[in-house]
């Protein structure tokens, strides 16, 4: 163990947005205390594994990422490897025993004490920072931004429903909201920082209530909406029994929330979504859809969707097939089911065989594909505004978002010559659609 703080810090992340902002949490901690980052693992002193557990795939690349970093002790004494995220908060102390040199862990509701485990591991502690405990730090000046093309603002963390196949409760805990003058203070600090996009992030995000007041999520996007500098609005997970009419409203009344929604449906049976504690019908999401999309007719839908859920029949799935043809999303995040500890759905009688979940999920993205391909090509001819995200995969190319959330591929040339324009708006003409992505000429 090193005596010394570290001096440079590799961090790879997975999941979720607050994922991504937790890690811009630690990171502008580190650097304030002169901590530089790195993008080489092997020049690192302390490694950091920001953990999702979503998925059980997910849970087994973070230990086999730690076993192949485990080597990296060897040769260099003193390095540091903390297992942060989801994983961590669900794992706790056994993480340690099954990986003998970890060296901490950290979990989402204590990033803010990063600094303290460091230094309480330099004095020979092997710690574990979990639970979620009343009073967290929150600094929102020890932000990095670095490098980043939207800012994004946590509103409500945790969350208290119960769907039968989720571990977020478990790894996020119960949910906190944050109050609006906190929210609206960070928003105008990203405005200073030259953001013009603004995310707004909670595991339900349209959950948000002010404490101790009546303020709800329709009066916060009212009032981000309305904030000078506010070229984009968009926030993320929305949850379709936490829609108010009001809210639905906001997207007629301010263009600059963006015409896009994810909308997880999870499934298009109302008897599977009784089984997963929904606590919604597939009659009430198309009542919402039909609001949506009469409030803001450009309105782009995502969703996230399981195959393969305990009890589900083929029946099930054909209404599941049924509902994308409906609906038509712009994309969607579709998943096998996978088994979570403590979660209720494990207990649930009528296991789909692997191979079967497999055909069910090859089958949406087959009809998906379609769809997709065909929104896309709708969309040729048309102007947008994109928001440069970074470089594109082929030489000479940058890439972006449309306001509608779409890939957008552009040629570096005309208005963005002098080089990468991240996070600015490139206005730009679609001149040809692809099932996952737009390619388009500035204008
Ligand atoms: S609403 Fe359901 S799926 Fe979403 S985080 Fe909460 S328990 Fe998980």
């Amino acid at each position: 163990m090193s005596e010394s703080m570290p001096r440079r810090f590799f961090i790879e992340t997975w999941g979720c947005q607050m994922n991504e902002l937790d890690t811009q949490r630690m990171s502008g901690q580190l650097m304030q205390q002169g901590i530089l980052p790195t993008k080489e693992v092997a020049e690192a002193d302390l490694i950091l594994l920001n953990s999702c557990s979503v998925r059980e795939k997910a849970e087994q690349k973070v230990y086999s990422r730690l076993g192949s970093y485990r080597r990296f002790k060897e040769t260099r004494p003193g390095l540091l490897i903390g297992l942060c995220g989801c994983v961590a908060q669900e794992a706790g102390a056994r993480a340690l025993k099954r990986v003998p040199d970890l060296d901490f862990v950290l979990g989402p509701a204590r990033v803010g004490e990063i600094l303290d485990v460091l230094e309480r591991r330099r004095q020979g502690e092997r710690v574990v920072a979990t639970g979620f405990p009343e009073n967290r730090e929150y600094d929102l000046d020890t932000i990095s931004r670095h490098g980043e093309y939207k800012g994004m603002v946590t509103i409500i963390e945790g969350c208290d429903k119960k769907c039968t196949f989720c571990i977020v409760p478990f790894t996020r805990g119960p949910e906190r909201s944050r109050p609006m003058a906190d929210l609206l203070r960070e928003v105008r600090h990203l405005l200073d920082y030259g953001f013009v996009e603004i995310e707004l992030l909670g595991q339900t995000v349209n959950h948000w209530r002010e404490p101790g007041g009546d303020a709800d999520f329709a009066d916060l996007l009212d009032a981000v909406a309305r904030e000078d500098g506010v070229e984009r609005l968009r926030f993320v997970t929305s949850y379709p029994r936490d829609f108010t009419p009001r809210m639905v409203e906001q997207f007629a009344r301010h263009p600059n929330i963006c015409p896009y929604l994810h909308l997880p449906v999870q499934s298009g049976s109302n008897r599977v979504l009784k089984l997963m504690a929904r606590g919604y019908t597939v009659e009430s999401y198309y009542d919402l859809v039909g609001q949506l999309r009469e409030a803001r007719p450009d309105i782009a839908l995502s969703t996230d969707l399981i195959v393969g859920f305990p009890g589900e029949t083929e029946d099930d799935f054909e209404q599941t097939l049924e509902l994308i043809k409906a609906v038509r999303y712009a994309s969607i995040y579709a998943f096998k089911y996978s088994p979570r500890p403590g979660t209720a759905a494990p207990n649930l009688p009528g296991a789909v065989e692997p191979v079967e979940a497999d055909r069910r999920l090859q089958a949406v993205f087959a009809q998906q594909g379609e769809i997709q391909r065909d929104l896309n090509e709708q969309l040729v001819g048309e102007v947008f505004d994109v928001l440069v995200t970074g470089w594109g995969s082929r030489p000479g190319t940058i890439t972006g978002r449309t306001p509608c959330h779409r890939v957008v591929h552009l040629p570096l040339e005309g208005a963005v010559l002098d080089g990468l324009p991240l996070g600015k708006l490139v206005s730009a003409r679609v001149e040809q659609a692809n099932p996952h992505s737009l390619i388009a000429n500035p204008v």
